[in-house]
């Protein structure tokens, strides 16, 4: 399996990125901030490493420049907005991509992936990489689910939130839950009632009867689960 060192002292970004990045197949090891982040990276365990630039301890700069020293991993700087600088700075001393914050899961995704491949390191998928939940099945290699055999036409909003369902199928999760794990980034602008609408959009291409549904359901005040 391979492994993404994200380096990130904002727990709650880490937190959605290493989410994102287990539910693709990596192993993800977490460092919160500078001293522990250059340790790990030293440590030559990982084959990309995500670094956030402004951290407390030794701050990015300083641990692209002391693992480039040793080692040719991938590194995908992660700069804030503003900081035009730091994204010549960054690849000037040898990083091979960069993204700014505030950054889409998914785009991030797709640069990993993107790093990974040229340094020859994919995510390993298992061969058979289908799994089975009650009627639905996940094919997270051609990231589709079917349902009773039928393939759903979903947008990549309504694959995330069903594999967060699938992840603990029966528990009840929170609309902030969802927000926050699998909008991520957009939950500090966005509204709770935009969790409810994609649910109803959900359940109508997931429920025979969407009015009544059997497996997406609601818990009064609580929120949603699945029922398989
Ligand atoms: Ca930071």
């Amino acid at each position: 399996m391979s492994c993404v060192l994200v380096i990130e002292d904002e727990q709650a970004i880490a937190n959605i990125i290493s989410f994102n990045l287990k539910r693709e197949g990596y192993d993800v090891v977490c460092a919160y901030d500078g001293v522990e982040g250059l340790k790990e990276a030293l440590s030559d365990k990982a084959d990309l490493i995500l670094l956030d630039v402004m951290l407390p301890g030794i701050d990015g700069f300083e641990i692209l420049k002391r693992v480039r020293e040793k080692s040719s991993v991938p590194i995908i700087m992660v700069t804030a907005r503003e900081e035009e600088r730091d994204k010549i700075m960054g690849l000037d001393n040898g990083a091979d991509d960069y993204v700014t914050k505030p950054f889409s899961v998914r785009e991030l995704m797709s640069r990993i992936k993107a790093n990974m491949r040229r340094s020859g390191k994919g995510a390993e998928k298992p061969a058979d990489s289908r799994e089975k939940y009650g009627p639905f099945e996940l094919d997270r290699a051609l990231q589709q689910i079917s349902k009773d055999g039928e393939p759903l036409e979903l947008t990549q909003r309504e694959y995330d939130l069903l594999c967060y369902f699938f992840a603990s199928p029966s528990k009840v999760v929170s609309r902030e839950e969802l927000m926050e794990k699998v909008w991520g980034y957009e939950y500090v602008y966005g509204d709770l009632r935009a969790v409810d609408v994609a649910m109803r959009r959900l359940r109508e291409k997931t429920e025979s009867d969407p009015a009544n549904p059997q497996y997406i359901m609601t818990r009064r005040g609580g929120g949603y689960y699945l029922q398989i």
